[in-house]
């Protein structure tokens, strides 16, 4: 019997085979969980055919940014489950104009967009999730985060904003949402090729600097984000709350 046996989740994130949100999507399931998935609509033909096998599947366009949307979602899952013990937030957005340029001329449209769609859109599922997450007798709130956050990656620039405010919100969160045995995590994770990743100017670097100078001299794969997703999202990680969990290769405590 698999670890999630038993537990409903919401994975918002998926855009194609790549994305580390269908790494893990498939790996909660493997491991027993029932999932409904979100996407953006210029990803809902990539997104049904990765689910072909699967034509119960809950299956909903959100843009998050969109309200009506999101209370859409959540409101199908209170209807049709009545609970929701997981949920993984894999979103992020940064116009390529303020990847490519220096930070200092982010534009403030630019900047509002990307901490709505990177940082508050996990507030507000944290939000709509809750009262489905109480009715289960609590769950497993995930997000991605990088480690940009803490120090400076050139290129990394207004996403490492976001990234800041988004785990300082999963701080807020998890104080909140935990006495009521709800744990909200990040998972911090080395670079992947996926679509946002191949964005970020200079990434291709990072893949053969990591290989020279992390401590385990090798690129993470997105199996090994899901790995730790299905920790958190189980029953063993019932004390881990609020923290910000690497899965880089050790490269976050070099120099
Ligand atoms: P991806 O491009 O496959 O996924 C990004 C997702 O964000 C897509 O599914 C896209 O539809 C969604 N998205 C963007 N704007 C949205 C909006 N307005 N409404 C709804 N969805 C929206 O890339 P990924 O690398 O799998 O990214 C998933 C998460 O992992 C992101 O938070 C990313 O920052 C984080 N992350 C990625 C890496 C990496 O190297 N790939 C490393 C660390 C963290």
């Amino acid at each position: 019997m698999g670890t999630l046996e038993g537990k409903h989740g919401l994975i918002i994130g998926v855009a194609n085979h790549n994305s580390i949100a269908w790494s893990i999507a498939q790996k909660l399931m493997e491991e027993g969980a029932t999932l409904a998935f979100t996407y953006q609509n210029r990803f809902e033909k990539n997104i049904r055919k990765l689910l072909e096998d699967k034509p119960e599947t809950p299956l909903y366009p959100c843009d998050v940014q969109n309200d009506e949307e999101m209370d859409a979602v959540f409101q199908s899952l209170t209807d049709s489950w009545g609970k929701l013990d997981i949920l993984l937030h894999a979103v992020a957005f940064a116009s390529p104009d303020a990847l490519n340029g220096r930070f200092i001329d982010t534009k403030r449209s630019d900047f509002l967009t990307s901490l709505d769609i990177s940082a508050y859109s996990l507030v507000s599922a944290a939000h709509r999730a809750e009262p489905l997450m109480k009715a289960a007798g609590g769950g497993s709130i995930i997000t991605l985060t990088y480690q940009a956050s803490q120090w400076v990656t050139p290129g990394y620039n207004l996403m490492a904003i976001a990234k800041s405010a988004l785990e300082a919100g999963v701080r807020y969160l998890a104080s909140e949402m935990g006495p009521n045995n709800i744990r909200v995590n990040a998972i911090s994770a080395g670079p992947v090729r996926t679509i946002s990743a191949m964005g970020v100017p200079g990434v291709r670097d990072f893949f053969s600097d990591i290989e020279q100078f992390a401590p385990m001299r090798r690129n993470i794969t997105a199996n090994d984000v899901a790995e730790m997703a299905a920790f958190l999202s189980s029953d063993g990680a019932r004390n881990i709350a609020g923290q910000v969990l690497y899965v880089d290769s050790g490269t976050s405590i070099m120099a």
